[in-house]
């Protein structure tokens, strides 16, 4: 655990989150500042900063990550369509150094992105 982030945090039930799903490799809970009407982050419990620190050992759970987005996304209603999104570094946008893959559904996306 980095003691200093903000995800650590939650996974350590430091702070509170509305949590939606958790197992002993991840978790998923409700974004705080959601941008779409369905908005869920999916995180490690492992600390890693950002996609650039995933390596070869990290198959396995960057799958279990993108198949829980995909789980959640349909259980929450996102049948119609949804985005997933995982900024890297300050150029790609991400805020939160602690990997996640955003979830988002329920409203039309459009493409380009800003
Ligand atoms: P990033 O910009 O790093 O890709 O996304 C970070 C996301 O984490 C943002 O959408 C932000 O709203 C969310 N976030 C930041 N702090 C908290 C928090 O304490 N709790 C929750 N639930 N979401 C957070
Ligand atoms: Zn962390």
């Amino acid at each position: 655990m980095d003691t200093k982030c903000i995800f650590c945090k939650i996974i350590n039930g430091d702070i509170p989150a509305k949590i939606i799903y958790e197992d002993d490799q991840i978790m998923a809970f409700h974004d705080n500042a959601p941008q779409a009407p369905v908005h869920f982050l999916v995180i490690p419990k492992k600390h890693v900063s950002t996609l650039n620190d995933l390596t070869e050992d990290d198959k396995a759970l960057a799958g279990h990550i993108l198949f829980t987005a995909q789980r959640l996304a349909l259980e929450l209603g996102c049948e119609e369509g949804f985005r997933v999104v995982m900024n890297c570094n300050p150029l790609g946008g991400q805020t939160v150094y602690h990997i996640h893959m955003h979830v988002l559904g329920q409203r039309q996306m459009h493409w380009p992105p800003g």
